[in-house]
């Protein structure tokens, strides 16, 4: 156990540190000063929180979260919060760097945001998990809000949270305040296409990477590393567009055909927690899954699956990152020397914030859109971001992931020089 949190706490470590190395080698492309990247390298609030909650067995439990800011100067800052075992404070203060970037990466009005809160969900009651989340809104109540800091579903967090969440900040504020949170229940204020909106996000780029590379979709082999919410979604958009969905894996394996698997089928029979394969006897590692020979992988699981030891194995033409942070920087290199189109996390996986966003300008409207101009909408936002990336890339000669963080880290780095702050 204190094994796994050292490593833990090294991963959480790992990420910060080559956020922050992007970062600094982005802005000094960008031609700005030293004291830009003081400013950007870390949040410029952090909180941490003491939450005493009484558990069911009547004893008081209490939990440690945080809240990280990482950059208010464009606007409100905006991210989701975690509820896991293993969340740490430089993990939510890596996490809310790239909220900043993604939001930088398709142009909302903000910064970067995250939360966390170190518990398992999967063992506390439905009651416990509302004390919990009420109780965190008001250790927080101070430094958030519609026009400062406006939270979001993440790992291990639901539309049910949110829906609590919001209602104890109404209490707290006295009026109904659907804005300061997203990622909602529909009747409570929260946006058509919400649910499928990372899935929807890493289509439209697989789509926009696939005209560069004169890649049809229609016929083309894909392989998605993961089932679960973006994974799933994702599977079942390039089936429905005419894909062959060559592999798909979770936790303990991948399925291979190289014909195509049937996805409804396994949507069909999967679990909530995005568990599939144990079903069947005939699968694969997922080591072996990723070296496929294919036109297109997608990993949408965990951190840290292409690394120098297997990106000269990988055979796809494109990589999509839907998951945050499966390619390391040694990877990137080496994928980018073999001439395979990287579409890096902060872009790939910018859909859900583009939504998230949508939610909240319905919200401070009054006004909801139908799900056919949320869909257009964020077409719209995405298309143009991956171009603006790719063409950055392209004219900058540097690799899709550095490219996507000069774009991202611009406009906020702009706008604290405007403030006076840098
Ligand atoms: P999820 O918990 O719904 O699903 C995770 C999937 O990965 C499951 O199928 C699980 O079995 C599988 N998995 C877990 N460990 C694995 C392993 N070692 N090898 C292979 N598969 C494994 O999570 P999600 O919401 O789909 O998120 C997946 C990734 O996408 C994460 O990196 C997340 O940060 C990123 N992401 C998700 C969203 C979103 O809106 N869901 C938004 C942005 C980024």
């Amino acid at each position: 156990m204190v094994a796994d949190k050292q490593a833990d706490s090294q991963d959480s470590n790992d990420v910060l540190v080559s956020t922050q190395e992007v970062i600094q080698t982005a802005l000094n492309k960008l031609g700005y000063p030293e004291e830009a990247y003081e400013l950007m390298k870390e949040p410029v609030r952090m909180m941490i929180v003491r939450i005493p909650v009484r558990m069911d067995d009547g004893k008081i439990k209490i939990f440690t979260g945080y809240r990280a800011q990482h950059n208010d100067a464009v606007g409100p800052t905006k991210g989701g919060v975690r509820f896991h075992p293993n969340v740490t404070e430089n993990e939510v203060r890596a996490l809310s760097i790239w909220m900043s970037l993604k939001a930088g990466i398709v142009d909302l009005p903000y910064g970067g945001g995250k939360g966390g809160i170190i518990c398992d969900p999967r063992k506390m009651s439905f009651r416990e998990l509302e004390a919990l989340s009420r109780g965190y809104v008001r250790a927080i109540s101070q430094i958030v809000g519609p026009t400062k800091d406006i939270p979001a579903p993440d790992v291990f967090t639901n539309s049910q949270i949110m829906a609590w969440m919001m209602d104890e900040y109404s209490r707290i504020d006295e009026f109904n305040n659907p804005g300061f949170i997203t990622g909602k229940p529909i009747v409570l204020g929260g946006s058509h296409g919400r649910e499928s909106a990372t899935a929807k996000g890493v289509t439209i780029c697989i789509e926009e990477a696939c005209k560069k590379r004169g890649i049809d979709i229609k016929g083309a082999r894909v392989i998605v590393q993961g089932f679960g919410n973006a994974g799933s979604f994702l599977a079942k958009f390039m089936y429905d567009m005419g894909a062959k969905v060559i592999a798909i894996s979770d936790a303990e394996g991948a399925l291979h055909d190289p014909d195509g698997l049937d996805i409804d089928y396994l949507l069909d029979r999967r679990d909530s927690f995005g568990t599939v394969t144990n079903l069947f006897e005939e699968t694969i590692s997922n080591q072996d899954m990723l070296e496929l020979e294919t036109d297109i992988l997608v990993p949408a699981a965990i951190e840290n699956q292409i690394t120098k030891d297997n990106a000269h194995n990988i055979k796809a033409s494109i990589v999509v990152e839907a998951a945050n942070g499966p390619t390391t920087l040694e990877a990137t290199k080496i994928l980018t020397e073999r001439d395979i189109l990287i579409v890096p996390d902060v872009l790939a996986s910018s859909g859900g914030v583009t939504v998230s966003y949508f939610e909240w300008v319905q919200n401070n409207q009054g006004y909801y859109w139908k799900e056919e101009e949320v869909q257009e909408k964020l077409r719209e936002v995405l298309v143009k971001a991956f171009n603006n990336v790719y063409t950055t890339s392209q004219n900058r000669q540097v690799d899709m992931r550095l490219a996507a963080y000069m774009v991202g880290v611009r406009k906020m780095t702009e706008a604290a020089r405007f403030r006076g702050w840098i």
